[in-house]
């Protein structure tokens, strides 16, 4: 027997409305891409979308239509976001640290019809225009002064407030309505091994998964809460986190390119943030201006919860946040192909009583599964582990925001039970709490057993004067493969490998230590601001361990 309730799509477009309709005046505030502060509320945002979606319908934008945006974090952004979906056409959002040969590879692979792009990638576009046969039409997202100052020499090239000239807005306007399992948004992951690869997420996966988060014991979003995005709206929907702030009536602070540690500052500081999202790299920048500038952020800042992702948050960021900021750092784990939350870090009630140094040991685990996601770790032969803390194996996932397969991929990715696998190795404790040991492609296999680059690089970056460390895998005779640890010094510290070793001593395994220490000036970075590990292979292949 059914159940009688209304059948009403799940649509992202009802965010929203609802939005529009009882969040009106909380505001929307962006460092625009020019420099000055633009502020607009949810009602204007609203207004602006659905003016935007009529002058896309005469654009021939229409449902299943690909829309590209190569964009910083910026309002315009946003209104394409509603705009796109809103009328059931999919948002392809590119990173714009990729290669030219990706983004050439995916703009073409997806068959993008029109691309908006910020104004400073005119130049790229310039380039690389011809290789787009797809796209009939291109927007700067400006002022049109500026669009006209810039000219960019672009063919069917327009700036994107042209678009709204033609438009008034039409109170006779409704968003449609369609089937939930409609694709809304396109991202393709950075593809660090070859050609990058599309998931295309559904109204259903996404407006499901912006429950999820929006839940306290999750990132959590509410009307008192003011969220600044630094997780780039490019990169996985900005981990969900602006559809939450649309349901939730939550603040947004959208920083557009300005990632640099004091503009960052001065946003969490000026505009009360209360919640941040963003990769370690952002906040190591953060650090090192509030050290640089002798900063107090505990007087300053108002910043309840920092959200890391993407890469391990180390313990000394953990702990920095808590004792220089009184901010939480929330640590979570997941991926493009999960939307990508999976498990987020919060403590239980029986957590309460913890030392501070106790609380940061649960802190580093990535945390446990939301509602919604159910995980497994397994062996090699797909045999499931005890979740005793100790047994590792390949973290498998499964749920209604979790990939079923690629965008015009015809292989099924998933096993017998429905469970697609990670790429990530991990444990699982009695209590649920995921800790990811490694991304598979990573883990040193020493000696017929496993040593973590995670846990090495997390201890080394606690050593004084070392500002960021990677560790890779080098061929051993006898070992099979033995740890290079390689470092970015802080400005003007001292620090050799000798004191790196001392400082290691008693803090890992003796037989993780590193065979070498080396120093270099900076590291690479990947297209998501992580470290760039197989540059790292490269470039470090023929170094000769000492014997
Ligand atoms: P890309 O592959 O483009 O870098 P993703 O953001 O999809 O993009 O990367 C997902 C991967 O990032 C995960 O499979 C995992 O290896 C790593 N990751 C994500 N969050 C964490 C975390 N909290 N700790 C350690 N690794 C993480």
């Amino acid at each position: 027997m059914l159940g009688q309730m209304q059948d009403k799509p799940l649509l992202i477009s009802s965010l929203l409305e609802h939005a529009e309709r009882f969040h009106p005046n909380v505001e929307i505030v962006t460092k625009t891409v020019e420099g000055p502060i633009h502020r607009c509320n949810w009602r204007e945002l609203g207004e602006r979308s659905r003016r935007l979606a009529i002058a896309l319908q005469k654009q021939g934008v229409k449902h299943g239509s690909m829309v590209a945006t190569l964009a910083t974090n910026t309002y315009r952004h946003l209104e394409l976001y509603f705009a796109v979906m809103g009328l059931g056409a999919v948002l392809h959002t590119i990173n714009p640290r990729l290669s030219p040969e990706h983004l050439e590879y995916i703009v073409n692979h997806a068959e993008d019809e029109i691309l908006f792009f910020d104004l400073p990638f005119a130049p790229l576009i310039e380039k690389l225009q011809s290789r787009f046969p797809t796209v009939r039409r291109f927007y700067a997202l400006a002022n049109q002064d500026s669009v006209e100052t810039a000219a960019p020499a672009i063919r069917d090239f327009a700036g994107y407030e042209t678009l709204f000239d033609d438009t008034p807005a039409d109170p006779s306007f409704t968003w449609p309505q369609f089937d939930e399992r409609s694709a809304s948004t396109l991202c393709y992951t950075s593809g660090t091994t070859g050609n990058p690869k599309g998931v295309l997420y559904s109204h259903r996966s996404t407006v499901l998964h912006n429950h999820v988060i929006s839940l306290s014991d999750s990132l959590g979003s509410s009307a008192d809460a003011t969220i600044l995005l630094v997780v780039p709206l490019f990169h996985v929907n900005a981990w969900g986190l602006p559809y939450a702030a649309a349901m939730t009536g939550a603040k947004l602070v959208l920083p557009g390119p300005h990632l640099d540690g004091k503009s960052i500052y001065d946003l969490l500081r000026d505009e009360r943030v209360t919640l941040a999202a963003g990769v370690p790299t952002i906040w190591q920048m953060l650090f090192q201006h509030v050290d640089a500038n002798g900063l107090k952020p505990r007087e300053d800042l108002c910043l309840k919860d920092a959200v890391v992702g993407g890469s391990a948050a180390p313990r000394m960021m953990i702990e920095r946040f808590d004792r220089d900021f009184g901010t939480f750092l929330l640590h979570a784990w997941g991926m493009t192909e999960m939307s990508p939350l999976g498990v987020v870090c919060r403590l239980l009630p029986k957590h309460a009583d913890l030392s501070p140094s106790q609380r940061y040991d649960i802190q580093m685990k990535q945390g446990r599964a939301v509602y919604g996601v159910q995980i497994k770790i397994v062996d090699d032969d797909g045999q499931r582990q005890p979740h005793d803390g100790k047994a590792s194996g390949k973290l498998m996932v499964s749920g209604p925001w979790i990939i079923g397969r690629y965008f015009k991929g015809d292989d099924n990715l998933l096993d017998s039970e429905g469970f697609f696998d990670t790429g990530d190795i991990a444990t699982i404790d009695e209590d649920g709490y995921v800790t990811l040991v490694d991304r598979s492609k990573d883990v040193i296999k020493s000696g017929g057993e496993w040593i973590s680059s995670i846990d090495l690089e997390n201890a080394a970056v606690g050593c004084p004067g070392i500002a960021m460390a990677a560790v890779i895998a080098l061929p051993h005779p006898k070992w099979q493969e033995r740890p290079l640890l390689i470092c970015v010094k802080k400005p003007g510290a001292e620090v050799d490998k000798a004191a790196v070793l001392a400082y290691l001593d008693g803090k890992i395994a003796k037989w993780w230590t590193p065979d070498d220490v080396v120093f270099v000036e900076s590291l690479p970075l990947t297209a998501t601001g992580k470290i760039y590990k197989l540059g790292l292979r490269q470039v470090f292949k023929d170094h000769e361990l000492p014997a």
